[in-house]
């Protein structure tokens, strides 16, 4: 009886502790919320100045710089949505996980780092823009759209209604931006609170055709935006580049495409548009002024719900233990050089704008110059998480960089490389150090394992 009865004590005794440390770790373990737009570039962010900084109306981006830390030097690996996303997924390079250009997907089977998180102790969802193409895989609940999705009245698919690539889902009335981030406090409210989160929260905004919401219509009504002193570049005749890049004029033509034709791919706002007795200069300065207004409207939409965001977890007791992490897929011309768009290793599209807040150790207000790729965030996430970087993760940890403790062995300098390739944007590679940057433009497409010719 008393041996039974010591058994019994040892083992309450045993399950109890074993309680108190799963709490004890849990509370220990922050939440994680990743927000990640597509194509919100540095440029337009205010915290990285430039002519725009003080058009942009980001007060939500200002107050998570003051309150975390900036990076200066984040770039992307390959400037393109798809490859992107899924390297911040993998923490590999394009040419490890095997998803180059727009057409690769993202295999289920495939190792994640939400899979990881779920297999230590997270919750982890996702919820917005996916473009991987296959069912998301490692995510506890997510709430996708496909393809690229709809700037209104957008279509999202869960598990209920999953359907491959364009096909399944809901549709879900209002404007994406909104409607993601409502879904997104949504999740976060009816978690399973014995667990910490991951939630990925992914913007549809701002990328083409950049549409806005209604209260953001009249923003910047009668403001004259400045124009970058590169917009009137016309290409090879003035440069002496050996392409011809994606020109405003490109733009241009698909708002006069869209006038005449409702059906046209992209739905651009505030049309008709015409540039019926312009010059080219006089037709690029109208393009460009538009794309601006739209694109900074655009983006108003998103930090509007990033506030929406921060508000909630301050209201839910939620801030003090979430890292919260806003960045874009990649970078974006707004006019330099007469571009629109990215892809290239240039820095308006190389550069990933990038900000961190997490109070328990990173110093409000700081910013770090360290060269930080997208291979190198699943591992800052892991490392918050206290699990040990998977082996499948090519890039590293950088929360001591965070905390202005940079390793002595940290990177000097980075590999690109773009694999789509099309006469005025080839395929191309490259290396930047903190001085320099060297590329080579390749003259034919190369063959290589995703390529289908
Ligand atoms: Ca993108």
């Amino acid at each position: 009886m008393t041996t039974k009865f010591f058994q019994f004590l040892a083992l309450a005794l045993v399950i109890t502790l074993s309680a108190c440390s799963t709490k004890q770790k849990n509370e220990e373990r922050p939440n994680i919320l990743f927000i990640l737009s597509d194509d919100h570039t540095s440029q337009a962010w205010g915290v990285y100045g430039g002519i725009l900084k003080d058009v942009v109306h980001t007060p939500n981006i200002r107050k998570l710089a003051d309150e975390g830390c900036v990076l200066n030097n984040c770039f992307c690996t390959n400037s393109i949505c798809t490859p992107s996303r899924a390297t911040i997924l993998t923490g590999q390079y394009s040419h490890r996980n095997g998803i180059y250009t727009l057409s690769e997907a993202m295999e289920p089977d495939s190792m994640n780092i939400a899979k990881v998180f779920q297999k230590n102790g997270y919750q982890t969802a996702i919820i917005g823009k996916w473009h991987l193409k296959k069912e998301p895989a490692g995510f506890d609940y997510y709430c996708v759209l496909p393809g690229q999705g709809r700037y209104w009245n957008p279509v999202l698919k869960t598990k209920e209604n999953w359907e491959y690539y364009y096909g399944g889902g809901v549709e879900h009335k209002g404007f994406s931006t909104d409607i993601i981030a409502g879904l997104t406090i949504d999740w976060i409210k009816n978690r399973d609170k014995t667990k910490p989160f991951l939630m990925m929260c992914h913007f549809k905004a701002t990328h083409e055709p950049f549409d806005y919401p209604e209260r953001f219509k009249n923003l910047l009504d009668g403001v004259e935006i400045p124009e970058p002193e590169s917009l009137y570049d016309f290409g090879k005749e003035t440069t002496g580049r050996t392409f011809e890049g994606q020109t405003m004029d490109a733009l241009k033509d698909r708002y006069l495409e869209n006038t005449k034709n409702p059906d046209f791919w992209a739905h651009y706002p505030g049309l008709p548009f015409s540039v019926d007795g312009l010059d080219s200069i006089a037709a690029r300065k109208k393009t460009y002024h538009k794309f601006i207004k739209d694109y900074i409207r655009s983006g108003a939409a998103v930090d509007d719900n990033i506030g929406k965001l921060l508000d909630y977890l301050e209201k839910s007791g939620l801030a003090k233990n979430t890292v919260v992490i806003y960045t874009a897929d990649q970078g974006y011309f707004l006019g330099e050089h007469g571009f629109f768009d990215k892809r290239l290793i240039y820095e308006e599209s190389l550069r990933m704008p990038f900000v961190i807040r997490y109070p328990k150790e990173i110093k409000g207000g700081s910013r770090i110059d360290d060269i930080i790729l997208n291979i190198d965030f699943p591992a800052l996430l892991a490392d918050y998480a206290n699990i040990k970087k998977p082996a499948f993760i090519q890039g590293e940890s950088f929360r001591e960089n965070l905390k202005g403790n940079t390793p002595k062995e940290w990177r000097k300098s980075m590999y690109y490389r773009y694999w789509l390739h099309s006469v005025k944007r080839p395929g191309h590679f490259g290396i930047r150090n903190h001085r320099y940057k060297l590329a080579f433009f390749l003259r034919a497409k190369l063959k290589y394992a995703g390529s289908r010719t």
